[in-house]
């Protein structure tokens, strides 16, 4: 069975490597010209690391990015809410990872090419339109210019194309552009002095002023220093106009740092980490709404396309990760494929969407928001502001939907061996 899949991001390159792992025949079609290390720091759960483990990624991923040790949520004082032990520090049979996204995307990149070989991750290959006609899909791709480029048959079209998916365009094409609600983003990468043991992911303040940040680099990790991946969420007000999304546009400083004055835990200056930064990014936090559908007779959905999300719990690649292995044992447990992407589709459509919308309902951020306003200076004893029954229920319940919980995690893995 020949598949073709739209988009080599991290959703894209792992459902080739599954697919191809099973025995069906895959080729990936990239808009891009070459792959470039683009982006900044980037999560991989574990599991979703589970799936990359399986592809034999797992030296690759420790050698290059940091073994996640501890999650830590803290007010905006710097004190701590809650901290969780992250993947094999949890008990948990795999590792979680923080890393550098280009040089993810580039692991998986360089994995993906050997596996199916070199001319089947083919570039300047923008979907330009596709079509069903019987049990085949016909699809067309162009260069950055519009010049048809190829134009192939294949069993199934899988839309892995991102965020501004094409693919997800042609179903629903008065859907516009992503959703904004008001919250801008500034991500950065400073090199400093390791914190908190120095494998600490820290999500600091409330929703509507948030630093979030972690080290993203095993090779400065070995020369005594950290490569602090570093994100500010401000809330810029309902009216302000929703700025185009763009990945690779710069941020000012003078736009967010004098709002940090002050943000100082002791372990961590945020305006120092801020203010040393070599690389800054801005860009808006958007989703969309779930969709009804991701697949539509043998054309389907996956990752960004399927499920934009707010950044929110370090979902984003993970889930697209899982997408892939989701839809390759779809596929193999059955002979009719529109079936199978049926199947895909009612395994991961529902869980998704009740991510994007409790991340739009802040998520697991809800604990710090609760903190901010019940002791916005700061408290004493943190259970007088937040009982540990109630802080409790809202992880647990979080962690649940996001398949993040062990008991899901070991069923998953079970399931799937
Ligand atoms: C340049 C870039 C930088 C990013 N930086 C960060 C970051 O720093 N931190 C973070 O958390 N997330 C970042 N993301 C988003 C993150 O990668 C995704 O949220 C997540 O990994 C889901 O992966 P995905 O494969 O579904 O989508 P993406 O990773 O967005 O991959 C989609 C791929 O499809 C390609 N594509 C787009 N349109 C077409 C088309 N018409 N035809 C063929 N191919 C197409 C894109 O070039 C891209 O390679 C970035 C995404 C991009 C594209």
């Amino acid at each position: 069975m020949k598949i073709a899949i739209a988009g080599a991001g991290m959703g894209g390159l792992t459902a080739a490597m599954c697919l191809h792992r099973a025995g069906f025949d895959v080729e990936v079609f990239e808009a891009v010209s070459e792959l470039r290390p683009l982006g900044v720091g980037i999560n991989i759960q574990a599991g979703a690391v589970r799936i990359l483990s399986g592809l034999g990624l797992e030296p690759a991923l420790a050698a290059t990015g940091i073994e996640t040790r501890e999650l830590r949520y803290a007010n905006r004082h710097g004190q701590t809410i809650w901290a969780d032990p992250r993947g094999r520090h949890a008990g948990l049979p795999w590792p979680q990872f923080s890393i550098h996204r280009g040089e993810l995307q580039m692991i998986l990149f360089d994995a993906a090419q050997r596996m199916l070989g070199p001319d089947r991750i083919k570039f300047s290959r923008r979907i330009a339109d596709f079509e069903q006609r019987g049990s085949k899909v016909f699809a067309r791709f162009c260069d950055r210019h519009g010049k048809t480029v190829e134009e192939i048959q294949s069993d199934i079209l899988i839309g892995a194309d991102g965020i501004h998916s094409a693919v997800r365009a042609h179903f629903y094409p008065n859907e516009g552009p992503p959703k904004w609600q008001g919250i801008l983003m500034w991500r950065g990468v400073t090199v400093g002095k390791p914190y908190l043991g120095g494998a600490t992911m820290v999500q600091a303040g409330h929703h509507t002023q948030k630093f979030v940040c972690y080290p993203i680099s095993r090779a400065y990790a070995e020369s005594g220093e950290a490569l602090i991946n570093w994100i500010c969420d401000l809330y810029m007000g309902a009216s302000a106009t929703p700025p185009r999304e763009d990945w690779n546009k710069p941020g000012k400083l003078e736009d967010f740092l004098p709002r940090y004055a002050g943000w100082s835990f002791g372990w961590l200056d945020v305006p120092d980490v801020i203010r040393n930064a070599h690389t800054i990014l801005e860009f808006p936090m958007v989703d969309r709404d779930p969709l009804p559908r991701w697949s539509h007779g043998r054309i389907t959905l996956l990752g960004d396309a399927a499920h934009p999300m707010y950044p929110i719990g370090s979902n984003g690649a993970s889930q697209s990760i899982i997408d892939g292995e989701a839809i390759t044992q779809e596929l193999l447990a059955g002979d009719d494929p529109e079936k199978a992407l049926q199947r895909y589709e009612q395994r991961r459509l529902p869980p998704m969407a009740r991510i994007v919308e409790s991340n739009r309902r802040k998520g697991i951020d809800v604990m710090l928001d609760l903190v901010e306003q019940r002791a916005p200076q700061g408290f004493s004893n943190l259970e007088t502001v937040l009982p540990a029954d109630e802080l409790e229920r809202i992880v647990g319940d979080y962690k649940k939907l996001a398949a993040q919980d062990r008991e899901t995690l070991m069923r998953l893995a079970g399931h799937h061996q």
